[in-house]
């Protein structure tokens, strides 16, 4: 099997693979009861969130847990800021405009995040009622100071919102302290399943707001018509209202445990030790990462450059070589550059992120451009 290093789907442990290749069970099974009632309590945990935040567990993916989150919270002719830091920023504002949100979107140049300021005037007229922002887009390698961004929220009475779908697991984020609302993920990332569920957390402000709307949701994506499900679940009790994937949940819990092994914090710092190995061997190879400054380049991924002379069939190249990496995803950059996923329980194989800088650095010279590939392996030796 080739080595799946782009930024998600991404390699799972060997403990999550068995328990997700059972025969499937029923959605009322004692097991899978078990297995969600306790994920449950373990996404509090992951999520360093408050013993009364709501999470939902969801069939879908992150796509769906951002539906949720752009449904439930505000009105047609609700006006909203969206925090833009690449593509996944576009399909946010996109979701919102379709439930008639007034959406105001609070640019940066690709590769950059809005200052505090700009993102303060956009919430400081008219009157927003949230903030969106992606923790780290998948498109860019940015990631937002989501904790200032929180504040800034909060003190201008709007809610947070989240998308983690390339952090949550990997970067830190602290729900409670930083007193964020909604705080949403899919299982493909640093999570560490296979794809096949959204994850959110929902603090109580966000589920007030829901109380709160004349619009109904769509039904599947209802807060209503799920927390029923979440609290029996929780209580060790079956319910339905939609048929869960069941061989994933047996997997979740097993994922979330991996997680919480050894606390977040360690968890967190795990992520920022291979990122910055990652970020020396990409230097060694001469390669330039997109985003435009280190506290604003994500620890789960890199997105590089395309070194002058070389074009996007470096992909393909690397993938000759067992290693599987994705290619650019913004369009106004999409042949310029090309991205590595480095989350989750790779990091406990460094001789997968090794193959990894091997690997792109022999295609880089098999298309005519040299490195030195030993000096960005030696990055690994500390
Ligand atoms: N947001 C971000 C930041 C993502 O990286 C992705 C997936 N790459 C999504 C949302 C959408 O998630 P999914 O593909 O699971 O629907």
């Amino acid at each position: 099997m080739p080595l799946l290093m782009i930024p998600g789907p991404v390699e799972i442990s060997p403990r999550v693979l068995e328990a997700c290749s059972g025969a499937p069970s029923s959605h009322l099974a004692p097991d899978i009861i078990e297995a969600f009632g306790a994920s449950l309590g373990l996404m509090r945990k992951a999520w360093l969130a408050s013993d009364s935040a709501q999470p939902f567990v969801l069939p879908g993916s992150g796509t769906t847990a951002m539906e949720m989150a752009a449904t439930n919270l505000l009105d047609p002719g609700d006006e909203a800021v969206v925090v833009w830091t690449g593509y996944f920023s576009d399909r946010m504002a996109e979701m919102l405009r379709r439930r008639g949100v007034k959406v105001t979107v609070v640019e940066a140049e690709p590769g950059d995040v809005p200052s505090l300021d700009a993102v303060g005037a956009a919430l400081g007229s008219g009157s927003p009622r949230a903030l969106f922002a992606t923790h780290v887009d998948t498109s860019t390698g940015v990631r937002v100071d989501a904790r200032a961004l929180a504040r800034l929220a909060a003190d201008r009475g709007a809610l947070s919102i989240f998308d983690g779908v390339c952090a949550t697991g990997a970067e830190r984020f602290e729900m409670q302290a930083w007193g964020a609302d909604v705080y949403l993920t899919a299982s493909q990332k640093a999570v560490g399943l296979p794809a096949g569920l959204g994850l959110l957390v929902v603090g109580e402000r966000a589920l007030e707001a829901r109380k709160r709307l004349r619009v109904a949701p769509p039904l599947s994506l209802d807060f209503d018509s799920w927390i029923p499900i979440m609290r029996a679940y929780e209580e060790r009790r079956p319910s339905y209202f939609a048929t869960p994937p069941t061989t994933l949940l047996r997997g979740l819990r097993v994922a979330l445990e991996e997680m919480l092994d050894g606390g977040m914090e360690a968890r967190f710092a795990e992520h920022e030790r291979a990122a910055r190995r990652m970020r020396a061997a990409w230097a060694a190879l001469g390669l330039s990462l997109l985003p435009k400054r280190e506290e604003i380049t994500a620890n789960t991924l890199s997105a590089l450059y395309l070194p002058e002379g070389v074009g996007p069939e470096l992909a393909a190249e690397i993938g000759k070589r067992g290693v599987v990496v994705a290619g650019g995803l913004l369009p106004a950059l999409r042949t310029r550059y090309f991205r590595v996923g480095h989350m989750g329980a790779v990091l406990k194989r460094p001789e997968a992120l090794r193959a990894t800088v091997g690997a792109v650095g022999e295609a880089l010279g098999a298309l005519g451009h040299r490195v030195d590939v030993a000096a960005a392996l030696s990055a690994f030796e500390t």
